[in-house]
């Protein structure tokens, strides 16, 4: 089987997770610290602070700037459900923002279409804006940034597949209030599961240390508690795979770079549109996800059935949020809403990417998937 990813999981990942089940100390250690240094110092932020995975990021983040029910907050419509699960979770409104059809990524001008909405029509102030670098490329982050400073706004970066891509040679991570990154199996670099925020705010980055832990305070020589808490802590043995990781990031980049290249020259005589890289920007390639053409979207489960039948993995891309059955009937959402994010849920296809996967299995790949679509329409 070709399979869609395998994590880089070596011989002294092994042995650093080992050290520390045998050193006896699983929370709480130095590991932890050590891991969030060396995240702070690749994204060039003040702070990092480690956290169970990139959805209690999210959470943690949104409850740190102090989103309460019935505030507004604007996402991305094309994610990873997490990302508007995490507003609804704190009681707000999630405000969707349909994606640019080469990139994935939220539409600037639609952002600023739905903040003069919000200020005039609804009359209320959005707390929060959620951009996604979505599989693995930065949303457009300068127009972004700018549009929020307009209006006052914080912005949280759903950096969860970006950690290590960059915009104008500035890194994910460090352009707004918090970035969130995930280390899901999923990811360039894993520690089973876990996620760590970054911010260049220390009284935020306070309480959000305060709020991962029961909401202890983090500067006490003593335990003492200063707001309720969550149990959002990543484990020492986590942390200690997440730096073994953390030296091999740069090789995973490049070889997912070298991959996606040779899968865009492959794809160049098919009928499957490959993914757009926008000037300036170096994509991690968390995924690499194909289009396929407007006629086989409706048969999509029926290829993914074959290629698994030829011993090929793919999977849809990842989700148009405001039409999976809990937003939609919350707040009556229709087709058409958003047409990009829905054109584009329709007909995107992960290939298989991971370091591993050899020259022959690219070539097979696309053939294998060309010549269905072919034989189809
Ligand atoms: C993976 C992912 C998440 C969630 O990460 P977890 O660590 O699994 O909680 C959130 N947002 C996006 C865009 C993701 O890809």
């Amino acid at each position: 089987m070709i399979r869609l990813a395998i994590p880089s999981i070596e011989e002294n990942d092994l042995q650093a997770v080992r050290d520390v089940l045998l050193s006896g100390y699983l929370v709480q250690g130095s590991h932890v610290a050590q891991f969030e240094k060396s995240i702070a110092q690749l994204v060039g932020s003040e702070h990092a602070i480690a956290v169970s995975n990139a959805t209690a990021a999210l959470h943690l983040s949104l409850l740190a700037l102090g989103i309460v029910p019935g505030d507004r907050v604007i996402v991305t419509t094309y994610s990873w459900i997490a990302t508007a699960n995490v507003i609804a979770l704190c009681g707000a409104e999630p405000i969707f923002v349909d994606i640019n059809p080469a990139t994935f990524n939220m539409d600037a001008d639609q952002l600023e279409v739905a903040l003069e909405r919000s200020m005039n029509d609804l009359g209320k102030r959005p707390k929060a804006i959620i951009p996604v670098h979505t599989f693995g490329q930065l949303a457009d982050m300068p127009r972004i940034i700018a549009l929020a400073q307009r209006y006052d706004i914080p912005v949280i970066e759903d950096a969860a597949c970006a950690l290590g891509a960059t915009l104008n040679n500035r890194q994910a991570g460090g352009w707004a209030k918090t970035g969130c990154f995930s280390f899901h199996p999923r990811k360039a670099i894993t520690t089973g599961e876990g996620g760590v925020i970054t911010t260049n705010d220390a009284a935020l980055a306070r309480n959000l240390r305060a709020l991962r832990n029961h909401g202890a305070d983090p500067d006490a020589s003593s335990p003492d508690f200063i707001m309720p808490g969550f149990n959002y802590r990543m484990t020492e043995f986590q942390a200690a795979l997440g730096l073994t990781q953390m030296n091999k990031l740069e090789r995973i980049i490049l070889a997912r770079r070298r991959l996606a290249e040779r899968y865009d020259q492959l794809l160049a005589d098919t009928r499957l549109q490959a993914p757009v890289v926008m000037p300036d920007s170096c994509s991690v390639y968390q995924s690499y996800i194909v289009l396929l053409p407007s006629e086989v979207a409706a048969v999509r489960p029926e290829l993914i059935a074959a290629m698994t039948q030829q011993g090929i993995q793919t999977n849809i891309g990842t989700y148009h949020m405001p039409m999976t059955t809990y937003f939609r009937e919350r707040y009556h959402y229709k087709l058409g809403d958003f047409p990009v994010s829905e054109d584009v849920f329709a007909r995107s296809l992960a290939l298989p990417l991971h370091e591993y996967l050899t020259d022959a299995e690219q070539i097979e790949v696309v053939q294998a998937v060309s010549d269905w679509v072919d034989a189809y329409a």
